[in-house]
């Protein structure tokens, strides 16, 4: 059985085609600048060179068109006719209440996704359009949605609600919701294959850090806390986004400075975070880099990003009442040695100790921590586009 994993932004299409008798990637892509000048595919069959496919997409329905036209392709298409596309996974943003799991598309399932729209306006409009448009090219195919709160759904009031008047939450749906659900939940089933231990009964912090950043308390396999909120914005210090911040500065900015709400959601959502505070760049790599000729700004960036990290892995583990397992993942999780330990450092007196030989790894599985270190650290690559392949496998054949 095949499985096409789309996952569909304003502008962006991210596309793989998965066997899913090996779980073998057959081939996948990316089609950015739908609907502006310079659109482009680049698209990869696994084992050859990628092409570049320059061709103007005017919208999602015809970045998908030529997704498909190339996976047909006789040269580096990946099957031979679309007939060999049996199903097709969507990730969705936002799920709200109304998803607490993966589920088979239906009209009433795309009717429930459009009213979460408002609760997120930039991302889940793309995602529905993503998936009338394959239902348009590919009608015989079952379709498959996966939310990024789904695996957050099983956090409990104390976690979710805001301390707002209640009517608002009920009103408005206004609470803590919650995202990188599928990456968190596939980490913490990863460290069930790992450890060779049930998930019932262990405590694991999963630390989702690439340039958005959010970290999940894990017990017994579920969800008991998280750092993201109503919307991707809440918790860490991220690339470009605040994380926590004292809610008065959003009104005392609109005062002082004179602009709009949406100005200071900008700010906050595309000038802040790492980026904010060294005024350098967003990317890690390159803050990394200016830290070392010296720029103390930069330094600071990544002193508080760490800072935040540990501060939540803190809560998190008396929000348990203790931690077993701590896991690292995404760009930076998964690439960054000096962060992972920057993060470790100074847990020790919750038994966590990194090893610093071990913790020299990128980008594979690998446990990092001493051999005595009573919580186990690891790195283990998040892979959403697996989970979603394997909940469109599973939704599909019923
Ligand atoms: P997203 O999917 O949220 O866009 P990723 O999970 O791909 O992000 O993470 C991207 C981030 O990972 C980049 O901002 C980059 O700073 C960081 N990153 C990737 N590789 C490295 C590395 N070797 N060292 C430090 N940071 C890295």
């Amino acid at each position: 059985m095949n499985v096409l994993v789309i996952n569909c932004g304003s502008s962006s299409l991210k596309y793989q085609l998965i066997n899913m008798n090996d779980e073998s990637v057959l081939a996948k892509g990316l089609v950015e600048r739908i609907g502006i000048e310079g659109s482009v595919l680049k698209h990869e069959k696994t084992g050859m060179d990628k092409v570049v496919i320059q061709e103007p997409m005017k919208d999602h329905k015809d970045a998908i068109n030529h997704v498909l036209t190339a996976l047909v392709d006789a040269n580096y298409g990946a099957v031979k006719s679309l007939d060999e596309v049996d199903a097709v996974g969507h990730r969705v943003v936002h799920g709200g209440e109304k998803f607490a799991d993966s589920v088979l598309i239906t009209d009433e399932v795309i009717k429930a996704m459009k009213e979460c729209i408002e609760l997120a306006p930039l991302h889940n409009p793309p995602n529905i359009i993503g998936i009338e448009a394959c239902q348009e090219l590919l009608p015989s195919v079952p379709m498959v949605g996966v939310f990024d709160t789904a695996f957050h759904q099983t956090m409990p009031p104390v976690s979710y609600i805001y301390p707002l008047p209640y009517e608002l939450y009920e009103e408005l749906g206004i609470r803590r919701y919650g995202f990188h659900g599928t990456s968190h939940k596939y980490v913490s089933e990863r460290v069930e294959a790992l450890t060779g231990k049930e998930l019932e009964g262990m405590k694991i912090i999963t630390c989702h850090l690439g340039n958005g950043a959010s970290l999940t308390a894990i017990k017994d396999g579920k969800s008991f806390d998280t750092s993201m909120g109503m919307t991707p914005l809440e918790g860490l210090v991220m690339g470009t986004r605040c994380g926590d911040i004292d809610p008065a500065i959003v009104t005392f900015l609109m005062n002082k400075k004179n602009i709009s709400a949406e100005q200071v959601d900008n700010l906050m959502n595309k000038k802040s975070g790492v980026l904010g505070i060294s005024g350098v760049s967003s990317d890690f790599r390159d803050i990394e880099g200016a830290a070392d000729e010296g720029n103390t700004r930069a330094q600071l960036a990544l002193d508080k990003f760490a800072y935040t990290v540990k501060k939540y892995i803190g809560s998190y583990a008396a929000a348990m009442g203790g931690v077993d397992v701590l896991v690292f993942t995404a760009g930076l999780g998964e690439n960054s040695a000096p962060a992972r330990k920057q993060v470790c450092e100074g847990l020790e007196f919750l038994g966590v100790e990194i090893d610093d030989a071990k913790n020299n790894t990128r980008g594979k599985e690998a446990e990092i921590s001493k051999d005595n270190s009573k919580v186990k650290v690891y790195v283990i690559p998040t892979n959403e586009e697996l989970m979603i392949a394997r909940d469109t496998k599973a939704l599909a054949h019923k």
